[in-house]
């Protein structure tokens, strides 16, 4: 096979020669609803040193009996195995609209990752603004805004320095991409390597902030819960002690029984 090949880690366009390899093999579980049915897979090393990745996809495929044995006759589903651009299923209490954001930029990574880091950047800018409760015009006065409150101590519980460094270095891989339109000459790629290092620091960052959050407000209604079920306990172990005492009356006549005096 010699074929034009832009590699998805680093887009570098070449000729895929010897660095190309494919295979196909028949399932021998009988014939599914699909008919006979097999796997192909394929793989790509790309062939720029600094790169020098390797991609892989898998298909599912419909099988065809030939002179020459079982081949394919025609694909029935497909994954991109390496670079994975799948997103990773996120938790509802995290706002609807940061999520979405999320989700697009990993389905369109490899196909635009100029859009893709887009609107990673705006899901950064979305997060800070909600969880950090920091709206500025720009996402690096917002960065600045938060550096200001670590260093003053009232920065959100789980926002840590390093984390704030992180997003101020990929900043500018997603500016490109929002502000590509103001400034026409300017033509930088973003990759698809880089886009996805915006992505690993969206989900870094829910994991860090949201869930551990949510995880603390759980662990803590649950000791409150249980705090909580103790009182209760406590009380009517109480109501019950008082309830089989002898009451205690004053004014009550003195009853007599036997030589004993209950008062
Ligand atoms: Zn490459």
């Amino acid at each position: 096979m010699a074929d034009q090949w832009t590699c998805p880690f680093c887009n570098h366009h070449q000729v895929v020669t010897e660095n190309f390899q494919s295979s196909f093999s028949k399932f021998h579980i009988g014939k599914s609803k699909h008919g006979d049915t097999g796997l192909a897979h394929t793989a790509t090393r790309c062939v720029n040193p600094d790169c020098n990745e390797v991609a892989l996809s898998v298909r599912f495929v419909k099988a065809i009996s030939g002179n020459n044995g079982w081949g394919i006759q025609r694909g029935i589903e497909e994954w991109e195995l390496r670079p994975s651009n799948s997103s990773k299923l996120q938790p509802d209490y995290i706002p609807l609209a940061l999520r979405e954001d999320y989700f697009e930029a990993c389905a369109i990574r490899n196909t635009s990752p100029k859009a893709s880091a887009t609107l990673a950047r705006r899901c950064l800018q979305g997060m800070i603004r909600d969880f950090c409760g920091i709206a500025k015009g720009r996402l690096i006065d917002e960065i600045k805004e938060l550096n200001q409150r670590l260093d003053g101590g009232t920065a959100p519980r789980g926002v840590e320095p390093e984390t704030v460094e992180a997003i101020d270095a990929v900043r500018g891989i997603g500016n490109i991409g929002a502000h590509m339109e103001k400034d026409i000459n300017l033509v930088i790629d973003v990759d698809p390597g880089e886009a996805q290092a915006l992505i690993e620091l969206i989900e870094m960052l829910f994991d860090e902030w949201y869930v551990a959050r949510h995880k603390r407000e759980q662990r803590l209604a649950a000791v409150k819960a249980i705090a909580a079920e103790k009182k209760a306990a406590i009380a009517t172990g109480r109501a019950q002690i008082a309830e089989n005492a002898p009451t205690v009356d004053d004014e009550a006549p003195v009853i007599e029984v036997g030589t004993r005096k209950l008062t």
